[in-house]
């Protein structure tokens, strides 16, 4: 019996947090259900969920459609495409069944790549032995979601890039919907003998094909995420700002400032899928920073309180003698006046 294995490799670093992650969790949810019902899939594809961060790590090993059940996505520091990329490689000898003179192994895998960010990491040598030993063993399909994502870089690892811009809950439906589709006509054209890439249609209202030529690269920093400590309860937090472009006082001049998203209890996953600590050496200055969440994880009044011994982030009730949730050093915080620099996540 010739699989068709299928692996999902989900970018799940910090600017994921919140909705985002939450909708594709859901999205994956729903592929399964109708997947269970479709005739097809049951029968030959195998699926597979890795997530990568700082770090990569596999969520579900290939497992047939009707034993499957959806993971609940971690969301970790960094995005090492590289990393990610080496992961999904080592999968892919694991376990797919090469085709030898002996006998006929698993269909050509084919593999959705979800990516929001630009890699904090140097891919290159993973794409070029993506390049050399897998690109034509595979067919990969790399959704870039938002307009932060190098798209250049994609196009070195397959020719079928795609974006997906919008963020609403209907869209990511829509878009889930579609990924589905693709997956029952993939199944579908295997058991008629071809594993070429069968998408379903693509309707730009729902995702669109990225043309390399006809987009030049634009890095954007769209998200701002900053890393907390809980006091009380030692756990991660993240907070999360989205840029807006707001016109100044000044004529012809317009001010870069975020607002916020909101604060995002992480689990102590989000350090194991770090890699060499979580913390960028970037800095923004909290004047840029619109709004502050009380603490996600206990509910203190302020989450925002930098240490001036490690410059980490971590909750407090109010004003008063604290010791920081990273290094413990104890200070008074009070109310300070104007901008001070905090560190960044790697996003
Ligand atoms: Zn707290
Ligand atoms: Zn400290």
């Amino acid at each position: 019996m010739r699989r068709l294995p299928i692996f999902f490799l989900l970018d799940v670093s910090e600017s994921m947090v919140g909705q985002p992650i939450h909708l594709v969790e859901e999205g994956l949810r729903t592929v399964i259900q109708s997947l269970k019902r479709d005739p097809y899939a049951l029968e030959t594809a195998h699926l597979s969920v890795i997530a990568f961060a700082g770090k990569a790590k596999t969520l579900i090993p290939l497992t047939e459609i009707i034993s499957y059940y959806p993971p609940k996505l971690p969301i970790g520091g960094g995005t090492s495409l590289g990393i990610g990329l080496n992961h999904l490689m080592y999968e892919i000898d694991k376990h797919v069944v090469r085709t030898t003179s002996d006998q006929k192994g698993d269909w050509k895998p084919l593999i959705f790549l979800f990516t929001d960010g630009v890699p904090t990491d140097n891919p290159q040598s993973a794409i070029e032995r993506w390049k050399e030993k897998y690109k034509r063993m595979a067919n990969l399909v790399a959704i870039s979601i938002g307009d932060g994502t190098d798209t250049s870089l994609l196009h070195q690892l397959t020719d079928d890039v795609l974006a997906f811009n919008n963020s609403n809950e209907e869209a990511y439906r829509n878009f889930f919907k579609w990924i589905t589709a693709s997956i029952r006509s993939q199944s579908q054209s295997v058991s008629h003998g071809s594993d070429a890439l069968a998408l379903d249609r693509i309707d730009d209202n729902v995702v669109s094909r990225v043309d390399l030529e006809k987009h030049p690269q634009r890095v954007d920093d769209n998200f701002v995420v900053l890393l907390g400590r809980c006091a009380n309860t030692k756990l991660p937090y993240l907070i999360k700002y989205k840029k807006t472009i707001a016109p100044s006082e000044v004529i012809g001049f317009s001010r870069r400032s975020y607002n916020l998203v909101g604060g995002f209890k992480v689990d102590n996953e989000y350090f194991e899928l770090a890699a060499g600590g979580a913390v960028s050496n970037q800095s923004i200055n909290t004047e840029e920073l619109v709004g502050a969440p009380s603490c996600p994880c206990c509910g203190n009044q302020f989450s925002f309180a930098v240490c001036g011994a490690c410059s980490g982030l971590f909750c407090l009730g109010g004003p008063g003698e604290h010791s920081c949730s990273w290094c413990d050093t104890t200070a008074f915080y009070g109310f300070g006046e104007g901008g001070m620099d905090v560190r960044r996540t790697k996003g």
